[in-house]
């Protein structure tokens, strides 16, 4: 069964324009109200699809992604230094602590002989052996920034 103003209904749902003749049809007509209800309900769902798909400009996604970009290649380059520089300082800890094992003795001796603290010599290796660490961990750290 085809009504022959079924194409009129479709038409008048999607632009709201409804002729008196044809709203008197469509009360006359069970197919042509069954397809005003369909008709209806696609353009709902359309308008429905069209507001979840609210994308944002092309530029935005496009700088966001740029910004992305720099975000992580910034992490790539930023990440070895850091391990370097940590596994200096590892380094440095443990000599640090091996120098104080061997020096507890004469340290302890020292609290009981002269003046407690460092004496000068070792507190100047100390600094130098510092000294050198920090500038060799600025210096990696500096040639891998540039990269
Ligand atoms: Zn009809």
């Amino acid at each position: 069964m085809k009504c022959e103003r079924e194409h009129q209904v479709i038409e008048a749902t999607r632009n709201g324009l409804w002729p008196s003749s044809l709203r008197a049809h469509l009360r006359d007509c069970a197919l042509c109200t069954q397809t005003e209800l369909i008709a209806a309900s696609l353009q709902e769902d359309a308008a429905k699809a069209e507001r979840l798909l609210d994308l944002p400009p092309a530029g935005i996604v496009w700088r966001r992604a740029q910004a992305r970009r720099r975000e992580g290649a910034l992490q790539r380059a930023t990440r070895r230094p850091f391990l370097i520089v940590g596994a200096l300082s590892a380094v440095y800890s443990v000599v640090f602590l091996l120098w104080g094992i061997f020096q507890l003795p004469q340290s302890v001796y020292r609290l009981f002989v002269a003046a407690p603290g460092l004496t000068g010599d070792v507190a100047l290796a100390g600094a130098a052996l510092s000294g050198i660490l920090v500038i060799v961990g600025s210096c990696v750290l500096v040639l891998e920034t540039k990269r």
